[in-house]
């Protein structure tokens, strides 16, 4: 039987606790938004009278506990740290789970018993999920249309044109190295390419890895932890190519064939909006008030290099949750973060701010969150549990390897079986040389 009440202040995984006086910082997304089987739900969410937890919490526990009591154990619920609003908090709260990219992408793989797989964050994270899935357990995203930015100009379509290019070129000295933010397709062509995946953690150990092996290095999608990673392993920058803006059509390399033959690793020119706001100008400004400034490495090396210190989402979560009391840290990552992360640093004496909310004229609004990834909200993740639990869930929200999603229209190109088969194959061979060159540490 479930609690039909809500409980608080309970310790958390992440440190977080869930108040019932508190607001859910979650802005309403449009009736139209909504998938049609979801809009029902949509509507009940739109006409609370509030977004605090006790009422939030009070309408989705009758939705959510009978599908936790329907599935049981075999149910997983994951969500990332960037998540908008407290859903972070809500998704703890019925007893999921909350990581980066790279945890959630094992943390099925890690739970064989977990046969349901419900994921509220972006789609190339539940097809992380879904290409590390043992045979037998399904993954589903709350919304299809939350997409990442920086994935959504690194397309299958858009990449494996240049890659072709660069293989003709220089065939097997070619090597691709696919950030976590790539489709299942991209990880895939890492993989054929004697390549593996990273993260923002251990870019640095497989871009020396490919170093090593003197291969020519195509570095997708994010051109700013490309260059940051290069500056970090001591790499010569003038030796790194920038490829051309890839929302601007296909891409021809005929005119840069004298610089790419000189290269040593090329990025792609993808980045993400939410981390290319952070500047040098705002770090000094905190560092002059007395804060430790600590970045994530898909902002530009200029404020990283200004910066106190650079690291992964896990990374500047640690960083708060261990500073000492009194201690006062400016942090330049995603905005629901940075708002999660300062509210840990209330519970424990450490104050945090958003690198780009600087309190004077000339600095902009900056501090956005990822609006993409805000897009799983409450109705998104009521519907889609009790959806599941009557067994009338919608394909579109099932996420298999190798599906390329468009994110605006909802389109979603999947894979034959044997087409599959050998995508997963691929791009597993990618995540796993990434996890071997990890524990060779
Ligand atoms: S914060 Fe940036 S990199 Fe992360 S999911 Fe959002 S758009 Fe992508």
């Amino acid at each position: 039987m479930h609690d039909p009440q809500p409980r608080f202040d309970r310790p958390s995984g992440t440190g977080l606790l869930l108040r019932p006086e508190m607001e859910l910082c979650q802005s309403a997304l449009p009736l139209d938004w909504y998938q049609p089987e979801f809009q029902p739900y949509a509507e009940e969410f739109l006409r609370l009278p509030d977004r605090r937890p006790a009422t939030v919490l009070a309408w989705m526990e009758p939705y959510v506990r009978p599908a936790l009591d329907h599935f049981g154990d075999e149910l997983l619920l994951l969500a990332h740290f960037y998540m908008g609003g407290e859903i972070v908090k809500v998704v703890e709260h019925f007893g999921g789970v909350i990581a980066d990219s790279y945890a959630l992408a094992v943390a099925a793989h890690k739970r064989p018993e977990k046969k349901v797989i419900v994921e509220s964050a972006v789609h190339f994270m539940a097809e992380s999920i879904a290409i590390l899935a043992h045979g037998d357990q399904s993954v589903w995203i709350t919304n299809p249309k939350a997409g990442c930015t920086m994935e959504m100009l690194a397309k299958d379509w858009m990449v494996l044109p240049v890659a072709d290019q660069l293989q003709e070129r220089y065939g097997d000295e070619l090597l691709v190295v696919s950030y976590m933010n790539t489709s299942g397709r991209l990880k895939a062509l890492s993989g054929r390419t004697g390549g593996a995946s990273c993260t923002s953690s251990n870019a640095h150990l497989v871009v020396d890895w490919a170093r090593r092996q003197n291969k020519r290095i195509l570095f997708v999608p994010d051109q700013h932890l490309g260059r940051n990673t290069a500056a970090k392993l001591g790499m010569d920058l003038g030796k790194l190519v920038t490829l051309p803006d890839p929302s601007r059509g296909a891409i021809d390399l005929a005119p840069q064939w004298a610089e790419l033959d000189r290269a040593e690793m090329i990025l792609w020119g993808s980045a993400c909006g939410v981390h290319t706001i952070f500047t040098p100008e705002m770090v000094r400004w905190w560092q002059e008030r007395g804060y430790r400034v600590l970045i994530h490495p898909e902002s530009p090396i200029e404020a990283v290099r200004a910066a106190d210190g650079e690291g992964s989402t896990n990374y500047l979560w640690d960083a708060v949750q261990t500073a000492p009391r009194g201690s006062k840290l400016a942090i330049g990552t995603e905005g629901h973060f940075v708002n999660n992360a300062r509210e840990l640093g209330r519970q424990r004496g450490v104050e945090v701010v958003h690198l780009a909310q600087i309190p004077e004229p000339g600095f902009g609004s900056g501090g956005c969150g990822c609006a993409t990834m805000s897009r799983n909200d409450p109705p998104h993740l009521v519907g889609m549990l009790d959806l599941l639990r009557k067994g009338t869930a919608p394909s579109i929200n099932r996420v298999l390897a190798g599906d390329m999603v468009d994110e605006r229209t909802m389109r979603r190109d999947r894979l034959h079986e044997e087409e599959r088969k050998r995508l997963v194959a691929e791009a597993r061979l990618s995540l796993e040389r990434m996890i071997a060159i990890v524990e060779g540490q």
